[in-house]
């Protein structure tokens, strides 16, 4: 196998797995999804991406790119709501970014671009209590674990992996002021935000993906001290 038709058969493992992955915590996700919003969540998430799981194994010699692209697609056809078009569209508009293949370089370029897009049509910032807050500290760790830190990219994905669980945990006692939770203002104060909370699972689930196909252990990073962004240190 080429190392791209490799790549892109990792590519199809990883949706797979996330497909998998929401369906066991279909229920969980409903449940949080029911303390602060519409009880919709799980369902939606579980919807799209088994069909997006299908959608990516039958494509005819897929590159990583039509992968993220497909099942970019298939998400925004298949999930309402609004996380449909964030997920969705977020990962049609960034896999341009991976249209010369999968390099730690092109992954980060990837990961800003879809954070981007997140913001852009969401509109929400961290501490708005929305799958922003697990997303900021992941993409801007693994930027600098990569460009400033010089980690493997298996070791800035574990401690992005890391940096996602505390943005999920930091959701907990905050109040939300965007998407349908906001609606609830204080009472949102105490519960965890679902879309956080998949999109940490869809992390770890790319984590070990990618360690499975680098045939290496997931690496223990110190999850209490995931790397600070600084911009100042990137330019240096
Ligand atoms: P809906 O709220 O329309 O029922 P879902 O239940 O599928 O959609 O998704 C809810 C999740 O979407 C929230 O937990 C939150 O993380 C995310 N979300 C909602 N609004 C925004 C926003 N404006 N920006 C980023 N994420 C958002
Ligand atoms: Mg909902």
């Amino acid at each position: 196998m080429s190392p791209e038709s490799d790549a892109a058969a990792a590519a199809v493992a990883a949706v797979e797995n996330v497909a998998d992955r929401i369906e066991t915590e279909r229920e969980h996700l409903t449940d949080l999804d029911s303390a602060i919003g519409d009880a919709d969540h799980g369902g939606n998430m579980a919807r799209g991406w088994q069909a997006a799981a299908e959608a990516v194994t039958d494509l005819d010699s897929p590159t990583v790119e039509a992968v993220v692209k497909t099942a970019g697609k298939t998400l925004l056809s298949e999930v309402g709501g609004a996380s449909g078009p964030l997920y969705g569209g977020s990962l049609v508009f960034a896999s341009a970014e991976l249209s010369d293949g999968l390099t730690a370089e092109s992954a980060v370029a990837f990961a800003e671009t879809y954070l981007e897009k997140v913001q852009d049509r969401g509109d929400a910032k961290v501490g708005d209590k929305t799958m922003i807050d697990a997303l900021v500290p992941a993409v801007h760790t693994f930027k600098k674990s990569v460009e400033t830190d010089d980690l493997p990219p298996l070791d800035a994905l574990a401690k992005a992996v890391a940096a996602a669980e505390h943005g999920v945990a930091f959701t907990v006692p905050i109040r939300a002021a965007k998407g349908r939770a906001s609606y609830l203002g204080w009472r949102s104060v105490g519960h965890q935000d679902p879309g956080a909370t998949s999109t940490l699972y869809i992390m770890e689930e790319l984590l070990a993906t990618a360690a499975d196909h680098l045939d290496q252990v997931v690496p223990s990073v110190d999850a209490t001290s995931p790397t600070i962004p600084d911009g100042e240190a990137t330019e240096e």
